[in-house]
């Protein structure tokens, strides 16, 4: 895709401005595909399957064309903006960045979003027996013809909990990390105001992540009666996170994404 073809899609009016900016990048699972320009761009690109060959010459010319285009747009804007990208600004802005990521990654929400992500990796690892044994007893189930359907609907089950847990694992901590590194983050908004705040969009997406996991482990509990303890403990864990996340950024939950919480776009 050359630059012609992304300004074509850009103008394209069937996109919803933005809403690739609050999303949880989950596209195979997004019901706004057909809305996103993003998708769209990625969707042009995976007609060249060649393109997804990581060995092939093709991937890494077309990444080599990406990069130049990306670096002719920043010259670009930082010339329509008056920066200068030589400008010897740049060491203390990079020195402001490097202390605004400690005090991120030192704060209660982040430490406690990566434990999370931990217990996680620690809870499948000791636990994968549970899934194999699980799987051998759908299968004789479905052999014998026990229980018609069931195990299908089961399995699945088990299957869609695990991609959700997983999907989310890292993101939450990603998304807190990002909210809690931005400007914003400390800023009062004046209440008459519809403006939002950006890191309070980024909080809302951790919130749905931490929503839908934790539904996903109560599917897990269903599934594994033997296993309620070690689960209560990751569920317990998730909703304090939770709960301290909703009370660090208030308005979070009411930020409104483009197109997901938009009545007015219809599919
Ligand atoms: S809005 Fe949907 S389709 Fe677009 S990037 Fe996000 S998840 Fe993918």
């Amino acid at each position: 895709m050359d630059k012609e073809d992304i300004l074509r899609l850009a103008k394209d009016s069937r996109f919803i401005s933005g809403i690739y900016n609050y999303c949880d990048r989950w596209c195979e699972r997004c019901i706004f595909t057909s809305r996103c320009l993003n998708y769209a761009m990625s969707e042009e690109d995976e007609d060249d399957s060649i393109a997804h060959d990581l060995n092939n010459k093709a991937f890494w010319d077309k990444l080599h064309k990406i990069f130049q285009q990306t670096k002719e747009m920043i010259i670009e804007l930082a010339k329509e903006k008056g920066i200068d990208l030589n400008s010897a600004d740049i060491e203390s802005a990079s020195r402001e960045i490097d202390s605004k990521t400690d005090n991120a990654e030192n704060h209660e929400l982040s430490q406690t979003a990566l434990e999370y992500a931990k217990m996680v990796d620690k809870w499948f690892g000791t636990e994968y027996p549970i899934f194999e044994r699980k799987q051998e007893d759908l299968n004789t189930m479905l052999e014998l013809g026990i229980d018609g359907t069931a195990p299908h609907v089961e399995a699945n089950s088990i299957n869609n909990a695990i991609e959700i847990i997983r999907w989310y694992q890292h993101q939450i901590y990603v998304k807190l990390m990002r909210a809690l590194t931005q400007e914003d983050f400390a800023e009062e908004i004046e209440s008459d105001t519809t403006l939002q705040k950006d890191s309070d969009g980024s909080v809302k997406v951790a919130l749905i992540g931490m929503d839908r996991s934790i539904a996903a482990w109560g599917r897990l509990q269903a599934c594994f009666p033997e296993k309620m303890e070690s689960i209560l403990d990751i569920l317990l864990h998730l909703g304090r996170l939770q709960r301290k996340t909703e009370q660090v950024f208030p308005n979070a939950r009411s930020f409104r994404r483009p197109g997901f919480d938009d009545r007015n776009n219809p599919l």
